[in-house]
């Protein structure tokens, strides 16, 4: 059976539903189909002790602020779902779950959306999968030889898996260093970065980055001088476990390794560490394998957009994966302003094609 509607959001995170909150707005018929089988998109993966890096009324999407946690000025990650699943209700956004989402197809005047329970036909698509389901392992040298235990970011649950073990984490990112800091007062990690670990001043979070990221984007639209986005600040947010864990001097670095052996790892002067477990906090990639028949990736393996529309299919944008498609669209605050620009851009093409 094939079902219908002007426009198909792709994934219910925080993303699909700042863009439904905007179609219902703007009167447009939508569905929203997500993988999970339950609101809250990735944030229902996160590690135990995950905080956020804004206080919760800077991680609000449009229309609802996040109310504070008690207790925590920065908040947990089940806190996130509370407010992502009330969010879905108090709008009334059509969720369909679990629905995952095979491949989009053109079809004539369409876009053909192929799920594992059915076909959707719509006018326009809004890719919105985040990023979480694609982790990102870098090619080491030796890593299929390791005996011990590999995970990535998105396995990692608490330090009481560890208990007495010999732990790498890897990675000198949020990630590396939020989990590098949880670790650190049992299990003394080693934490591996390949340069050394850029710490925001301590008075920076979210918000603040929020600011440079949108300073930034108007600066260039503006065409005036790049004065460097949130980059240029630095890699890790100081939140409190991550500041506590640093001041205590728990959290030592070591430069990359350039091998895996057996054991352990090998540094390029020939020196070893025996490990028991790695944790790869390398990162992810955005999950698009469902818009492979478009065949959209340019020579770099990038969709190329124009804002959140892609420039080679102007019925699909996508939404929430990072500065190229919106400033911040890969946060809570901001992915609320091109979740707008997207929806009025498909009203205009709606618009259009019935004027046409
Ligand atoms: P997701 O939350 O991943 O939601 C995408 C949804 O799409 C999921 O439900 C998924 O199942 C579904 N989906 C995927 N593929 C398909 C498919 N083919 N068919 C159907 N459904 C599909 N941001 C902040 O604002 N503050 C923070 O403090 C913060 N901390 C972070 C910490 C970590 C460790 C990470 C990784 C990210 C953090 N972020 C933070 C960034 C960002 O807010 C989150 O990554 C957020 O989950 C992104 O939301 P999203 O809606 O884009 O993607």
């Amino acid at each position: 059976m094939t079902n219908g509607a002007q426009v198909v959001v792709i994934g219910g995170g925080q993303a699909g539903l700042a863009a439904g909150y905007h179609l219902r707005r703007l009167g447009l018929e939508f569905v929203i189909l997500d993988a999970q089988t339950t609101p809250g998109g990735a944030w229902q993966h996160a590690w135990e002790s995950l905080r956020l890096f804004s206080p919760a009324a800077y991680s609000s999407l449009p229309g609802r602020l996040m109310p504070a946690q008690p207790s925590e000025t920065y908040p947990d990650a089940q806190h996130v779902v509370d407010y992502l699943t009330e969010y879905e209700k108090r709008y009334e956004l059509l969720v369909e779950r679990p629905v995952r989402v095979l491949g989009v197809h053109r079809d004539g005047g369409f876009l053909r959306v192929e799920t594992d329970s059915g076909t959707w036909r719509a006018r326009a698509v809004i890719s919105a999968t985040g990023t979480w389901w694609r982790p990102f392992l870098p090619a080491v040298p030796g890593r299929a030889a390791f005996r011990g235990r590999q995970l990535h970011t998105v396995e990692y649950r608490s330090p009481a898996d560890f208990a007495g073990q010999r732990v790498l984490v890897v990675g000198g990112g949020n990630s590396g260093a939020q989990i590098a800091a949880d670790l650190a007062d049992g299990t003394d990690p080693t934490w591996v970065t390949q340069r050394p670990p850029r710490f925001l001043a301590d008075d920076i979070d979210g918000r603040v980055l929020f600011d440079v990221a949108t300073a930034r984007r108007r600066a260039l639209d503006d065409g005036r001088t790049d004065l460097g986005g949130v980059a240029s600040l630095g890699d890790i947010v100081a939140v409190p476990p991550v500041r506590e864990a640093r001041d205590r001097g728990l959290l030592t670095r070591r430069p990359m390794f350039t091998r895996l052996h057996s054991g352990g790892v090998e540094w390029p002067d020939g020196t070893r560490a025996e490990a028991d477990a790695i944790i790869w906090c390398t990162g992810f990639r955005p999950a698009l394998p469902h818009l492979a028949p478009l065949q959209l990736r340019g020579r770099r393996g990038h969709i190329g957009t124009d804002g959140t529309r892609a420039v080679d299919e102007p019925r699909l944008h996508l939404l929430g994966y990072g500065d190229w498609t919106g400033p911040a669209s890969a946060t809570l605050i901001g992915v609320g302003r091109p979740a707008r620009e997207a929806t009025r851009e498909i009203s205009g093409l709606l618009a259009d094609r019935r004027a046409g």
